[in-house]
């Protein structure tokens, strides 16, 4: 079998995470402060906060942006579904815009046109790994006023010329779940440049408590003051040990990752029904996702039968997303207009993700190139 993700783990890691196991501090101790230093001098954001989750950090991007009742929120419809979620734990109406054709990035003009009065902020995806249009977002917002949170969930080690994921946005959040670039298990960050909004995340993740107990154990104090409202969304030392040995990894993992997508293209030539995703030039891909069309007409076969027949062969492709729209949860309330999402509906039904992750060998790419060279019926 081969899967379409997999996390790499190595004796280095287990020893970082038994390390914290004889320790003193299994929460809220010198591990996170250390994962946090490093998320940020390896993305150059001023300030990085850990989540125990990638939902919990986009559940705290829109609270530190006073997200609530009335507030919209321009979100990619092509995405997991916590993307927009986020919006609707705050009170919030998550707007979907149609992604770009070719990249499945969010489009610039389908943007604009859902920008209103109430438009308070903007959550761009970097689908696959793959920077959004962050120069032409940054301006939009800029123009109207907005904020832009980046769900990079996909993207930690990407760049858009030359600028790191990290830096592009305002707002930049984080998965470490296992299929992600690096892992801590479950886990999450908000990247962020403004100490305040920093601190304000800080705050929601402890419950709306401003100081944690390490603090006040080494302050020799006992009092503490709920401000607000939050959650326990905290990240353990056990996970931030994980996280830090992990990050050491991620260059070479980045270029194991392009190499991988590199093979894939230039086999992929042959095979003109299997249609790799475009990558912008302007970008460093951090390649999470390596996703292909599956073209009914000049491959002979539907996505769904290609899915279907490549995971008898062992080959565990996935589908990378059914749109947000699409979830009966959101059936009720988003009165949309199909005509508004031609490229997203295009794409839902014909998008596959083949397998990718750094432990994969030239011979496993080739292995799925030949199942579905196999499968086509041309
Ligand atoms: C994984 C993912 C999330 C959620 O992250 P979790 O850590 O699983 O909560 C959000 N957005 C995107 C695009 C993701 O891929």
């Amino acid at each position: 079998m081969i899967p379409y993700g997999r996390q790499t783990i190595s004796d280095e890691d287990i020893d970082a995470v038994v390390d914290v196991l004889r320790s003193d501090w299994l929460t809220t101790g010198p591990k996170v402060e250390e994962f946090e230093a490093v998320l940020a001098a390896f993305s150059g954001a001023q300030n990085a906060v850990t989540f125990s989750s990638g939902t919990a950090a986009l559940h705290a991007a829109m609270h530190i942006l006073d997200i609530g009742p009335g507030d919209e929120v321009i979100v990619s419809p092509l995405t997991f579904a916590a993307s927009a979620n986020c919006v609707l734990h705050m009170g919030g109406t998550p707007v979907f815009a149609d992604v770009c054709p070719d990249t499945l990035l969010i489009d610039p003009q389908a943007i604009k046109k859902k920008i209103t009065a109430n438009t308070k902020a903007l959550i761009a995806v970097d689908y696959a790994g793959q920077p959004c249009r962050y120069q032409e977002l940054n301006t939009i917002c800029g123009e109207y006023g907005l904020t832009l949170v980046a769900d990079a969930c996909h993207s930690l080690g990407a760049q858009e010329s030359g600028v790191p994921v990290g830096r592009l946005a305002s707002v930049t959040a984080l998965s470490f779940h296992p299929v992600k670039n690096i892992t801590t298990g479950e886990g999450g960050a908000l990247l962020l440049n403004d100490a305040e909004l920093a601190d304000k995340a800080r705050i929601f993740r402890n419950h709306g408590i401003s100081t944690d107990h390490r603090q006040r154990a080494q302050a020799g104090r006992w009092d503490y003051d709920m401000q607000s409202l939050g959650f326990n969304y905290r990240l353990t030392d056990i996970q931030c040990a994980l996280g830090i040995s992990q990050l050491k990894r991620l260059p070479a993992w980045i270029t194991r990752r392009e190499q991988i997508a590199s093979r894939y293209d230039a086999l992929l030539e042959a095979l003109p029904g299997v249609i790799p995703i475009k990558r912008r030039e302007e970008v460093v891909h951090a390649n999470h996702l390596y996703v292909v069309r599956i073209d009914p007409e000049r491959a002979g076969i539907t996505r769904d039968e290609a899915f279907a027949r490549l995971r008898e062969k062992g080959i565990c492709v996935n589908v990378h997303y059914k749109p947000i729209f699409r979830h009966s949860y959101y059936a009720d309330g988003f009165e949309l207009d199909d005509s508004d999402f031609p490229s997203t509906l295009t794409a839902a039904d014909q998008i596959l993700s083949l397998p990718i992750y750094p432990a994969m060998t030239d011979e496993d790419v080739d292995r799925v190139v030949a199942g579905l060279q196999d499968i086509l019926q041309v």
